[in-house]
């Protein structure tokens, strides 16, 4: 079998990693021609919007799937015309999109922060006015990593914040003042037949995901009961096929949704060697109508990424249990570089192992949250 990926990053890499024991092909499209795809699989350099760079993507592939979900509207149902893609176009659509977004999460009877859909600078004044303050303004499209916001602490930052975003259309969203950051990562076949990983606790440095615990620290069952049945809910609701991260705030220990990667997903990293089948490889599972693996647990696991600088491979190495992923991109300040998971006996032995990596990384220059 022959998997055609849109967008050629370490997502793409690590989709190709854990597919060739299974004995599939990977062909990738990126515009980027150094993508890090490229490294383990044939490359296609193009947009993704561009006809003959798509005609040769699905040129001798048997479906597409995709590691990116900014992937143009029109190229997607250029491809749905030609060969199976998943997951379905209407999952990407949705996640493209943090008002239609909101929306599926509300009709699925998921609670999410209060928001307010924001199209000119007199729209901004009345819906801080129902929302209240503090809140924060998205984009409603192509924000990531903490791109495309600005926090409105006062309402004389609400003319400021309109004119940084760009004036494009927007969601004001209220600051939630939340306990900790969850998500959940879940698996649906093309059967219909579903998995759910146990929930993962997400620290975010700057917008930016820098460490991943699973299972959470104090685990709650209720909040791993309502998370499964949430992403359920999303699976079943867009008919959907593949991996699917659904990330949550948690407040007074209830889950507020805040936002779903219709894709594998960086809070899942840790099933590479944390859980009997990894992320990666259900997410091919999935697409390809193969029976979907177990997703229990081999221990407890921390995943810290790697970003903007490396250090010394040997360092890493060093710290007991530690699993170093490096992606062979350049440096660049606030990329993902890569990322080291590791995996402990115990909730303490792990948080032990982290206090180390956190001490490794500080060493060469980059400021690390205290364990
Ligand atoms: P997002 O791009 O929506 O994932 O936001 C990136 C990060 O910003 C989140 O992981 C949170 O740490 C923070 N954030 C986003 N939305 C809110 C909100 N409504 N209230 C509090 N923090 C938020």
């Amino acid at each position: 079998m022959r998997i055609g990926i849109l967008g050629g990053g370490q997502l793409g890499r690590m989709l190709a990693l854990a597919g060739y024991p299974l004995g599939l092909h990977f062909r990738f499209l990126d515009p980027a021609p150094d993508a890090p795809a490229g490294q383990v699989g044939e490359l296609v350099v193009g947009a993704y919007d561009d006809p003959e760079a798509l005609g040769s993507l699905v040129e001798s592939v048997d479906l597409v799937t995709y590691e990116f979900e900014n992937v143009p509207a029109g190229a997607v149902e250029w491809l749905t015309g030609r060969v199976p893609a998943y997951p379905p176009p209407r999952a990407l659509e949705t996640a493209q999109d943090r008002l239609s977004e909101k929306r599926l999460f509300e009709a699925c009877g998921i609670p999410v922060p209060a928001y307010a859909p924001v199209s000119s600078e007199d729209e901004l004044e009345h819906a801080l006015a129902s929302i209240g303050l503090p809140a924060l303004l998205k984009t409603r499209r192509l924000g990531y990593d903490g791109k495309g916001q600005a926090r409105i602490m006062d309402g004389s930052m609400a003319s400021a914040a309109w004119r940084q975003l760009g004036g494009v259309p927007c969601l004001l969203e209220r600051l939630v003042p939340f306990d900790r950051e969850v998500s959940v990562l879940a698996a649906r076949s093309r059967d219909g037949s579903t998995t759910v990983y146990p929930i993962v606790e997400n620290e975010h440095r700057e917008g930016i995901l820098f460490c991943s615990r699973a299972p959470a620290r104090n685990e709650r069952r209720h909040l791993q009961e309502m998370a499964e049945a949430y992403a359920r809910r999303v699976l079943d609701a867009l008919d959907y096929v593949g991996m699917l991260a659904i990330e949550f705030f948690v407040v007074d220990d209830q889950l507020l949704a805040n936002e779903m990667a219709p894709r594998v997903h960086n809070s899942g990293h840790w099933t590479i060697e944390g859980a009997e089948t990894s992320q990666f490889e259900q997410h091919l599972r999935a697409i390809l109508g193969l029976p979907l693996g177990e997703v229990n647990l081999r221990g407890y696991t921390g995943m810290v990424n790697l970003l903007g600088s490396l250090p010394p491979l040997e360092a890493l190495l060093r710290v007991p249990g530690a699993h170093v992923h490096i992606y062979g991109k350049a440096p660049r300040p606030r990329r993902k570089l890569g990322h080291v998971t590791v995996l402990a006996a115990s909730a303490e032995e792990r948080e032990r192992r982290l206090a180390q990596l956190f001490e490794v990384i500080e060493r060469a220059g980059e400021p690390a949250p205290r364990a």
